[in-house]
């Protein structure tokens, strides 16, 4: 019922956006609760900002996950969060109906990094950050070993080339072959163009006569979440990411 709410609200366009960590398909369910699973959104084209991120919370102010805006507006509508908003220095809790009204006040007055969508009758600021009222369980440590995770440890960039190439346009390779042995390790993949990918082959970089623009490792932060925070827009999330709270939720 809520997440239906949710998708009914949910009109559409917004004023800029980006995409990264989680949630970035016409196809995101909500995943609030062990009763929700529907699908929410609009039945349109996809807006920016429907595919922001938002930063979660445990109940202990700690960070646990990165979600899409689909997903945080569900847990919001379900009571299950609440939104944290960076106010003049200050973080301040709102529920989702007193977030309503707060962006019904700020409407006019709309910062060049923020994010809205436009619901049936007002439009919403999208939250950047919101807490788990009855979470209270630490973040995962482990830094998954993902295609993605992969291409943002290598910020996009062929590390054979040194081209900065869209996603779709990359691909992973064993610096080792595994027809050679290589293992699948953060020391043994790198983003790399198709062009690179081809042109080497089953072979190793020395025996195709290719270079690597850096050693690959695995990475001391999460780069999804590093990537994130080059954007303006995810500065609030600093303040809950400094220290041993990098490694959270980043999967495909
Ligand atoms: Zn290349």
């Amino acid at each position: 019922m809520y997440c239906a709410r949710a998708a009914g609200w949910i009109m559409g366009q917004a004023s800029s956006g980006t995409v990264l960590v989680e949630g970035s398909g016409a196809s995101s369910r909500c995943t609030a609760g062990t009763h929700c699973g529907r699908p929410v959104g609009s039945s349109g084209g996809e807006s920016s900002s429907l595919s922001a991120s938002v930063l979660v919370l445990n109940r202990l102010y700690l960070a646990v996950h990165v979600v899409s805006v689909r997903r945080a507006l569900c847990l919001l509508v379900r009571d299950l969060a609440e939104v944290i908003h960076l106010e003049e220095g200050r973080f301040a809790n709102y529920d989702f109906q007193s977030w309503r009204e707060i962006s019904e006040l700020r409407g006019s007055c709309r910062h060049p990094h923020e994010d809205w969508i436009r619901a049936v009758n007002f439009d919403l600021q999208v939250p950047r950050v919101i807490r788990l009222l009855a979470f209270d369980r630490l973040p995962k440590r482990e830094l998954h070993l993902s295609r993605r995770n992969v291409l943002a440890r290598d910020g996009n960039r062929c590390q054979y080339c040194a081209r900065h190439l869209p996603v779709h346009q990359l691909s992973i390779d064993h610096v080792i072959p595994r027809s050679r042995g290589g293992i699948t390790s953060w020391e043994n993949v790198v983003c790399a163009c198709l062009a690179c990918n081809i042109r080497k082959g089953g072979r190793t970089p020395h025996e195709a006569r290719m270079k690597l623009v850096r050693r690959p490792g695995k990475p001391k932060r999460n780069p999804l979440l590093a990537m994130k925070l080059e954007n303006p827009k995810y500065e609030s999330w600093r303040n809950w990411l400094e220290g041993v709270h990098w490694d959270i939720g980043a999967r495909d």
